[in-house]
């Protein structure tokens, strides 16, 4: 099969070639006896062997259907895999979890398609499902950009969304030559553990993401000029710098400001908006 098999790179197919790294990621994900896994692109199921030597359940997701011959020979007389041929970003996952791993924690591993890395992350944290870690292959470049810190280079509106509803642990980084094709840039390994109770609460999670949007829409642009353009139908500039002024300097960045801070604005945003509804 893996002869006759030519490589999509539509669907972000770099598959490992080395052993010893899904071993690792199948470690630090926490798959065991009373974990379901789902997998995100099994591929050729070089991680997914792994992952069924652990944990009690994996379903696969696999977007491919080209490769479900293939891992059906493979694992289909094991009754703890479960194969979904479809696009990861159309599955009813709350659907999954309930039907497929009931009285199991559940955890998401992946090497992802790194085509869709953002939309995949942001769809299994907005969801609001109970995973208790993402443990991903992601591009090194992303995967800084996720753990960096307010004020750091890659500190963008993908890590403030991310870490609003999670903390980002750096694994390891893996090099490009585990895989084939072998891909332009080094990868490394991630977990993203959702919180239980997210530490920052803003009044109204709509204003938040439009606040977070717009303060990183534009870098070097201060903070007031970045939110004024995104608010201007309902605010007026005087009014969003008084907002920014009373909590922060009036030039500020939008990138030098952490989540509670950005959540803090967002709220005043909020209640002028709903005062001068109102008036
Ligand atoms: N897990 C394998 C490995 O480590 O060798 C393959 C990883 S490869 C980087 C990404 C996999 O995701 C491919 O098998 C690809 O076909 C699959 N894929 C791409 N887009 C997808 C989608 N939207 N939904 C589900 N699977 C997808």
């Amino acid at each position: 099969m893996e002869k006759g098999f030519t490589k999509k790179k539509a669907y972000g197919q770099n598959f490992l070639t080395t052993d010893s790294i899904p071993i690792r990621i199948a470690e630090v994900c926490g798959a065991d006896e009373h974990t379901g896994v789902i997998e995100i692109g099994p591929g050729m199921g070089i991680l997914t062997r792994q992952l069924l030597a652990r944990a009690a359940k994996v379903v696969a997701i696999e977007i491919d259907e080209e490769l479900v011959p293939f891992l059906n020979e493979r694992f289909g007389d094991n009754e703890k895999f479960r194969l979904i041929n479809r696009d990861v970003l159309k599955c009813d996952l709350s659907e999954i979890i309930r039907t497929e791993f009931e009285g199991l924690d559940c955890i998401v591993c992946a090497n992802l398609p790194y085509y869709i890395t953002t939309p995949i992350i942001m769809t299994l944290l907005e969801g609001g499902h109970a995973f208790k870690s993402i443990t991903v292959m992601v591009q090194k470049e992303v995967a800084d950009r996720l753990a960096s810190t307010p004020g750091s280079d890659g500190y963008g509106a993908i890590t403030a969304s991310v870490s609003y509803y999670a903390r980002v642990i750096k694994r390891f980084k893996v090099g490009a030559a585990n895989f084939s094709p072998k891909p332009k840039v080094d990868s490394a390994v991630i977990s993203i553990i959702p919180y239980e109770d997210k530490p920052v609460k803003p009044i109204c999670e709509k204003t938040f993401f439009e606040v977070v949007r717009a303060a990183f829409a534009t870098r070097r642009k201060t903070l007031v000029n970045s939110l004024s353009g995104a608010f201007a139908s309902r605010l007026s500039k005087e009014t969003i710098a008084d907002i920014v002024s009373s909590l922060h300097s009036p030039t500020v960045r939008g990138e030098e400001l952490s989540v509670a801070e950005l959540a803090a604005i967002a709220d005043r945003i909020h209640g002028h908006i709903g005062q001068e509804v109102s008036q």
